[in-house]
């Protein structure tokens, strides 16, 4: 039986069935890997012999009547930023080219407890900085849709991976659209949980206060199936919330008619490509058409977010980052005669880490460096508040009736770019997480949805996303 276009849950059934064995179903992953892998470069590493040890174990318990449990035999893939011991994680930098998983993640152990089965480490943006996977140092990865294209980023591998159905589901993590984004791009649900509501213990750290793991599916049951498997309280993890966790399984086919949804004013004048802005007006319109009430508003925070969103999550990178530095983590460079200590990190660390991840470490330095901390660092926290305000203001409003379930935009302001079209100008594609960053810097849960095709430049037809942005705690 093929499994190449089953989703989790379909794969989960034909497994605990016997329609399918464990074995069959992740060797056909392992296989549809080791075919398209070349042409896709989502993969950086495949876990063959693991993966199919784990398999035939589940098979044998089977055999012998033990139950199973809920995700048996479904394969999954993971960024290279999340640890599995016994593998490598890289981050798709050269300075961890070598690095050894000393444990497992717990977000990544919670979903391999439920069954699921890592057969991949996907490929990123290094330490998962970028929007395209073109600043990862082993490689771009490429759009199934369009290979002349970018997947997204920086989940750039995750995503080519569930888009090219070489696994129905992944694991991804959004600092600033990383999931959503990429998702956009491939024609996936990716989902962004509420800031603690899945454990960051294993997860290689880039900008911790906004850093969070989620899953990369094709349909939003799927992404609701692994969101309940990962997330949880973590005595490893202390900002890991206590918060119990509602079953998102409980809430997926509920009529929408009593929603009223926010559309900020700014997702309509900002300078989208027209298909994204067709996605979004056809939105609109079926949402409406089921019965919710769309209401328009002001959100100027947007403008500011991606400003503030660009000093924190360098602030906090060049920090997190600074552990790198050869003697504990990261390859060495080849000492020179006459080098000291700080010879031996500079260099390290010049060799170890592409242009972009050095750029955000100046960046990140500079904002937090004496006398400019307040003009930056400090203002960019105070923005920070402001658009979590403005997020509250939506969702608790003085008068409760006017309260919004969610707010909608668009997930990114262009479909899939040409590999290599905005590698010359960071700030370009700075521009392109306008939407995603605002979720991260405000804590709340966000999911892109798949939202129609663009006809208008390609030969190939590129896949559009749109954004739902919840309360907190509401995934
Ligand atoms: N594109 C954003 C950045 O480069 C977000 C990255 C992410 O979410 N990991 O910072």
């Amino acid at each position: 039986m093929s499994t190449a276009c089953l989703t989790i849950q379909e794969t989960a059934d034909a497994v605990s069935t016997g329609q399918c064995s464990a074995r069959d179903s992740i060797q056909s992953a392992l296989d549809r890997a080791d075919a398209l892998n070349p042409k896709l470069n989502a993969l950086l590493q495949t876990l063959h012999e693991p993966a199919i040890r784990a398999a035939t174990e589940q098979d044998n318990r089977r055999a012998a009547g033990d139950p199973m449990p809920p995700l048996a035999g479904v394969p999954i893939v993971i960024k290279d930023n999340m640890c599995l011991q016994g593998s490598r994680t890289t981050c798709a930098s050269k300075i961890l080219a070598n690095y050894e998983s000393p444990y497992t993640a717990t977000a990544l152990e919670k979903l391999i407890v439920a069954g699921a089965i890592p057969i991949a480490k996907t490929n990123l943006d290094e330490f998962a900085m970028g929007s395209s996977g073109e600043n990862s140092a082993f490689e771009p990865t490429k759009n199934p849709w369009d290979p002349s294209r970018v997947p997204g980023g920086s989940s750039s591998g995750s995503a080519s991976a569930v888009a090219s159905r070489i696994v129905p589901g992944a694991l991804g993590s959004d600092t600033g659209g990383s999931i959503r984004q990429p998702a956009a791009f491939c024609n996936l649900v990716g989902f962004k949980p509420t800031y603690s509501t899945v454990s960051r213990y294993g997860l290689v750290a880039f900008a911790s206060s906004l850093d969070q793991i989620g899953p990369l599916t094709r349909t939003v049951e799927d992404a609701a199936l692994l969101y309940h498997a990962i997330s949880g309280s973590d005595p490893l993890d202390s900002t890991a919330s206590p918060h119990p966790i509602t079953n998102p399984l409980t809430n997926l086919h509920h009529p929408i008619d009593n929603l009223r949804i926010a559309l900020p004013s700014v997702a309509r004048t900002h300078t989208n490509h027209p298909a994204v802005t067709r996605a979004l007006e056809h939105t609109i319109k079926a949402l409406t058409n089921l019965g919710a009430e769309i209401i328009e508003v002001d959100l100027p925070t947007l403008d500011h977010a991606i400003s503030a969103y660009y000093l924190i999550a360098p602030a906090e990178a060049s920090s997190n980052l600074a552990r790198f530095d050869a003697i504990r983590y990261g390859v060495r460079a080849e000492p020179k005669k006459g080098d000291d200590l700080f010879d031996l990190y500079a260099n390290s660390r010049a060799q170890g880490f592409g242009p972009e991840v050095q750029r955000r470490i100046m960046l990140g330095t500079y904002a937090l460096s004496a006398g400019y901390y307040d003009a930056y660092y400090r203002r960019a926290c105070k923005v920070r508040r402001l658009v979590k305000q403005a997020f509250d203001n939506l969702f608790q409003p003085t008068n409760p009736s006017l309260a919004c379930h969610a707010v909608l935009m668009p997930t990114a302001p262009h479909p899939a770019w040409q590999i290599g079209s905005l590698a010359d100008d960071p700030l370009a594609m700075y521009l392109e997480d306008y939407y995603t960053v605002a979720a991260n810097l405000a804590g709340l849960p966000a999911i892109s949805l798949p939202a129609g095709f663009c006809h208008d430049t390609a030969d190939h037809p590129l896949p559009v996303g749109v954004q739902l942005i919840a309360p907190a705690f509401a995934d």
